[in-house]
């Protein structure tokens, strides 16, 4: 597979395999920065997440602080009109209000009329959405008569001043006494004004046990966990409720409270933005108030969540972990055991804490988020980064090098000629500069085969030149006759010697002529003659010693160079030769036996002569041995100077 892949990178052009390359490289590239970038936006995201969730959970503590301290101040100055009124109010005033609001009916309570919760005119005034049921025997108390009267103006009062502020307001004594004013409510207090039985207690009830003077030592306004409202037995209607105590005389003999639904205990504005995170309400004893999974309103499942420092939801007791460790402080990070990263404070004057959670998850999201745009513009910028080289590649590179190419396929055939070569096979498998470099070999090698060839051709033809013109040499040297130096050889011979002799050495010149040869000739025919000019210049040759040279002038004359001989050997080797010339028998074309006599000319050699000199004494000599008679050897008498120049 590796193997494959490497053929085929080699094979692609430059521009395309440094494309490839780049491509691979600015991916890797672009994934490390997308990495990093995802690295970046995760910090920032978390950064960003727990900001947003300290500020949501902040105005959701904020909102509800403000609502608990309404329901607070609201209900103290309910305690303050109570109180008041209580004071100021007659027994019999209070007999007469009583009976007109509450007549007693037939199973012994009292309860509201009607008009208290359509709305009219009553003994007190105009009063509507109210509800009231007083047990048997309350009627009997005249303090707890007053009680009730006081507490109905005071929970009249303050429920109709405060109705856009808080759901309801109302005053429940321990003897089961309760006045209460919710005009919104949908079962329009029915359970008070009719169903509820002659025996309806609720002192058993949290809203109640919290305000016993064990349960609230402080005589403080508290808060309950969520509850099922009483009066609604057959809906499950959860809401969470704070009461007031009011004691006199340092007893407890009554309570104000307010009730809270549970689907509107976060305010509304949370869940209008849209947002992903989630709140949730914990009170201090563990309860959940608000969850979005768990609480729900009219589920009867609800209840089995509420405790959460039993749960066997490992979520909802990591959820009560957080709040025991950081409950008081306050808390804004991840919490692993919720996957979340989490804000949480304690909400002022209820008991109670907000969180406001975000999964991590989510967070992660969004950290991802931008990442495909990242990735995209750097996918796109690859792209155009790519295309930009190969184009620049492939007129900066390729082409030169397809053209340098084409050029060393041209050179390589043209030499090709001469050369033995392999030429590359056209193969489509490699680049253009593997396919260069092949070519560029192949060319150097057969500029290298030619070159050789072209040295063997000229080692050839020198050496065929030399043998010819040693053979010219030899040609221009030689008589052809004779097979003797011939007349250019013997002069330069002579010329030769005459630099190299020295003062106080000797040299003698010899010119041989053949007496009346144009008589043998005529008479014998030139063949013969030719063939005793050959013996005559082998018998001379073999007269001669080492040393010595012999050469034809032309015709039937010859030269004889004696080295070192002084005049004395020279007069004697030159007679020894002419009488060995006439006593020879010269046998020739024909079968004929000739007799054949020379005459002679000997110069010796006197330092400052010329070749010229010394030849034209020795040709001098010859004259006159030819004037002499003929068959005689005759040595120049000259001296230096005085010499007759050569014929
Ligand atoms: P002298 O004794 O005065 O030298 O008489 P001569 O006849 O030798 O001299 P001459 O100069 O009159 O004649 C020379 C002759 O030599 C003439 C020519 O026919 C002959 N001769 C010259 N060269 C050659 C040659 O190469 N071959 C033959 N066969 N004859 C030659
Ligand atoms: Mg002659
Ligand atoms: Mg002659």
């Amino acid at each position: 597979m590796f193997v494959r892949l490497r053929l085929w990178h080699n094979s692609l052009s430059i521009s395309a395999r440094t494309a490839w390359s780049m491509a691979v490289g600015l991916t890797l590239v672009i994934a490390a920065t997308a990495v990093v970038a995802f690295g970046q936006e995760q910090n920032t995201a978390i950064d960003e997440s727990l900001v947003r969730l300290d500020q949501r959970n902040a105005k959701i503590v904020d909102e509800l602080a403000q609502r608990f301290d309404r329901i607070a101040r609201t209900q103290a100055r309910a305690i303050d009109l109570f109180r008041a009124e209580r004071a100021t109010l007659t027994p019999a005033q209070a007999r007469r209000e009583f009976d007109a609001l509450y007549p007693l009916g037939a199973d012994g309570t009292r309860r509201s009329t009607d008009v208290m919760f359509d709305g009219g005119r009553t003994a007190i005034g105009h009063v509507e959405g109210m509800a009231a049921f007083v047990p048997g025997g309350v009627a009997n108390d005249l303090e707890a008569v007053r009680d009730m009267v006081a507490a109905t103006h005071a929970v009249r009062a303050l429920g109709e001043g405060s109705r856009f502020e808080i759901e309801s307001l109302y005053f429940f004594t321990p003897a089961n006494a309760m006045v209460i004013f919710a005009p919104d409510r949908p079962d329009r207090l029915e359970y008070y004004r009719r169903t509820a039985p002659a025996s309806f207690g609720f002192q058993d009830a949290e809203f109640a046990t919290i305000s016993t003077q064990t349960a609230n030592p402080a005589r403080s306004m508290l808060c309950t966990g969520l509850q099922s409202l009483i009066s609604l037995q057959n809906r499950q209607v959860w809401t969470t409720g704070c009461m007031t105590p009011v004691d006199r005389d340092g007893r407890h003999i009554g309570t104000f409270g307010t009730s809270m639904p549970l689907d509107q205990v976060v305010p509304a504005g949370h869940f209008a933005d849209n947002s992903d995170d989630n709140v949730i309400l914990v009170s201090r004893e563990g309860r959940l108030i608000y969850h979005p999974e768990y609480t729900l309103q009219h589920s009867s499942r609800t209840g089995q969540y509420l405790d959460i420092t039993t749960s066997d939801k490992p979520e909802l007791r990591a959820l009560w972990a957080l709040v025991r460790k950081h409950g008081k402080s306050g808390f804004t990070g991840k919490a692993d055991d919720l996957d979340a990263y989490v804000s949480l404070q304690a909400i002022p004057g209820a008991g109670w804490y907000a969180l406001t959670v975000k999964p991590e998850r989510l967070i992660l999201a969004e950290a991802l988020r931008p990442i495909p745009r990242i990735a995209g513009m750097a996918v796109v910028a690859l792209f155009v980064c790519i295309l930009a080289v190969t184009l620049a590649l492939r007129s900066l590179v390729g082409k030169p090098l397809r053209r340098l190419t084409r050029d060393a396929q041209r050179i390589t055939r043209e030499l090709a000629n001469d050369a033995i070569l392999v030429l590359p096979d056209r193969d489509r498998s490699s680049n253009e500069v593997t396919r260069l470099v092949r070519w560029f070999e192949t060319m150097a090698s057969a500029i290298r085969q030619s070159h050789s060839l072209l040295e063997e051709r000229v080692a050839e033809r020198t050496s065929a030149l030399n043998q010819a013109n040693d053979k010219l040499r030899l040609l221009s040297e030689i008589d052809p006759l004779t097979g003797i130096a011939n007349r250019r050889k013997i002069l330069a011979e002579l010329d030769d010697r005459l630099i190299r002799v020295r003062a106080g050495s000797a040299m003698a010149v010899l010119v041989v002529d053949v007496d009346n040869f144009k008589a043998i000739n005529d008479r014998h025919g030139h063949v013969a003659g030719d063939d005793a000019l050959r013996v005559l210049a082998q018998l001379m040759q073999s007269l001669l010693r080492p040393g010595d040279a012999l050469g034809r002038m032309g015709g039937e004359e010859f030269v004889i160079i004696l080295d070192r001989a002084r005049p004395v050997i020279a007069d004697a080797i030159a007679e020894r030769i002419r009488a060995a010339i006439a006593r020879n028998s010269f046998e020739v074309h024909g079968n004929l036996a000739l007799s054949i006599t020379v005459s002679i000319g000997v110069a010796n050699w006197h330092p400052g002569d010329t070749a010229r000199a010394l030849y034209a004494r020795a040709d001098g000599a010859l004259y006159q041995a030819k004037t002499a008679g003929r068959n005689c050897a005759i040595t120049s008498r000259h001296v230096p100077g005085a010499e007759r120049s050569a014929a």
